[in-house]
């Protein structure tokens, strides 16, 4: 098999050709390692080859063997992490320069659970720092370029993981979404991603930013693909406060589920699908609403019902996002002080200077901005007006999504405003790309699944995502949904020159 038809491949598709063993997961980690090793992007931090080759050996000794697992759908798979993830092969940094060189005693449950389904991660891939962007231009290793216009950003914070994705150097990757890093890069480059229910995944291990509501997701190549890695990823975990105890699902399997009347041509019939005003702004670019409407019109026709909804507080999203989100970091982000582990500076007077020092040294300007406006917002005399505040809204943005639920089974809209943006466009306005988030931050702040799955391409030639929301545990029906789209049409397929 030639190495242009695997890297071709995604998920589903090279997961049945290791299992027939028309290819060895050697075969396809070279394949996919001789991409990486090449990556004109700037999405791989790291390529651990050696350790993808010895798991990929350890891959086809199982196959072989035929023992238990070895008839996982991933097994022998090439992936790669979000170097948010920590991993015990690689080391590890969140695109920060506090924590380079950094290795884990640990793997994340995440890593270990891809890890024990026979995955073979080729390596750590690039995001903003402490995932705190929608642009990966906040890494402290650099920019990474969008395959579908070098001039163009990947979106972020998972851009790494986005643009390897959609250059086709790993057919699959893990990221994470805590207001839309999921979905937004997978918007921008014609990936088709998956954030699910909050505490669907385990934090373990996953670098944190704002932990209620960090989520660990995948970006891969269509709902089929996203579909597998989730089932793999997912599960209760003890060492995960907020982890949901229930039993492991099968995410493939729901999305297959037929729904109650459909037909071959109708998959989605009675499936109802409301459309938030809010979403549908007169300054949506005309681009982004064309394309999303124009893939809800295909949903039409294979029998969903479009109904209007409302979500009023979608505006207010942005000031509660802005406000909890940096309260959390700037305390999760307390740990980093050159201790124990992390940049220490190298000269320094006492204890308070080397906190001083070490942690300007080590943060890069986004990341300290958050840090001073979240200890801003939780200080004495501030918090019941901003901390306190927010978090009341952040309630009403919860119910007024269960209003809408009472009216419709799923929610669609952009993913974001316009397509992915120039390099260094943003300038020094960090509120230009707060804005943009608008769309992907009211299902974050809900703890709501999400998904992102390619409309089309707008100005530019560049991708568009159509964004579905599901309610909580609904991560079946908004694979069902997307898949059924995918299954009938071929934006996913299309793909960079
Ligand atoms: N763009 C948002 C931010 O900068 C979301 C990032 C994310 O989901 N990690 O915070």
């Amino acid at each position: 098999m030639s190495t242009r038809q695997l890297h071709d491949m995604g998920v589903a598709e090279l997961g049945r050709a290791l299992a027939a063993k028309s290819v060895s997961s050697v075969e396809a980690t070279q394949a996919f390692l001789a991409r990486a090793k090449a990556d004109a992007h700037g999405a791989f931090l790291v390529v651990d080859e050696d350790a993808a080759l010895a798991s990929a050996k350890a891959a086809d000794a199982k196959r072989g063997a035929g023992v238990e697992g070895s008839d996982h759908p991933l097994l022998g798979m090439p992936i790669a992490h979000k170097d948010i993830f920590v991993t015990t092969e690689s080391p590890t940094t969140a695109g920060s320069k506090m924590l380079q060189g950094y290795r884990s005693p640990f793997d994340a449950t995440v890593v270990a659970r891809l890890k024990a389904a026979g995955a073979v991660s080729l390596g750590k891939l690039n995001c903003d720092e402490f995932a705190m962007g929608s642009a990966n231009e906040n890494s402290a290793y650099g920019v990474v370029t969008n395959p579908w216009d070098a001039a163009r950003v990947p979106g972020g914070s998972s851009g790494g993981t986005a643009a390897a994705v959609a250059a086709r150097l790993v057919p699959a990757a893990t990221g994470t979404d805590t207001g839309g890093s999921i979905r937004q890069p997978a918007s921008f480059t014609g990936t088709t991603g998956i954030k699910p229910t909050y505490g669907v995944c385990s934090r373990f291990g996953m670098i944190a930013f704002a932990s209620s509501l960090d989520q660990a997701g995948t970006i891969a190549h269509s709902a089929e693909d996203c579909a597998l890695m989730l089932s793999a990823m997912s599960g209760f975990d003890e060492r995960d406060a907020t982890s949901v105890q229930r039993p492991p699902q099968d995410f493939h399997a729901q999305m297959l589920q037929a729904r109650p009347g459909a037909s071959a041509s109708r998959p989605l019939e009675g499936l109802r699908i409301g459309l938030p005003k809010e979403f549908f702004p007169a300054a949506l670019a005309a681009d982004v609403g064309g394309r999303v409407r124009e893939a809800l019109a295909q949903m039409e026709k294979l029998g969903a019902t479009l109904v209007d909804v409302s979500l009023p507080r979608t505006e207010l999203s942005i000031p509660v996002y802005y406000i909890i989100a940096p309260a959390e970091a700037s305390s999760n982000l307390s740990r980093f002080d050159g201790v124990r582990y992390g940049h220490r500076a190298a000269k320094y007077d006492d204890l308070l200077d080397m906190y001083k020092k070490s942690r300007s040294e080590g943060f890069g300007p986004e990341v300290k901005r958050r840090i001073m406006i979240g200890a801003y917002v939780l200080s004495h005399g501030y918090y019941d007006a901003y901390y306190l505040q927010a978090q009341k809204i952040r309630r009403m943005i919860a119910d007024d999504f269960q209003a809408c639920f009472q009216q419709c089974d799923l929610i669609a809209g952009p993913v974001a405003p316009t397509v992915a943006w120039k390099l260094g466009e943003q300038g020094d306005d960090p509120v230009k790309a707060y804005l943009a988030d608008i769309f992907t931050l009211p299902g974050s702040l809900a703890g709501l699944p999400g998904m992102s799955v390619p409309a089309g391409l707008g100005d530019g030639g560049m991708p568009v995502g159509l964004q579905l929301l599901g309610n909580y545990f609904a991560e079946g029906a908004l694979l069902h949904a997307a898949h059924a789209l995918q299954q009938a049409t071929d934006f996913h397929l299309q793909r960079p020159k």
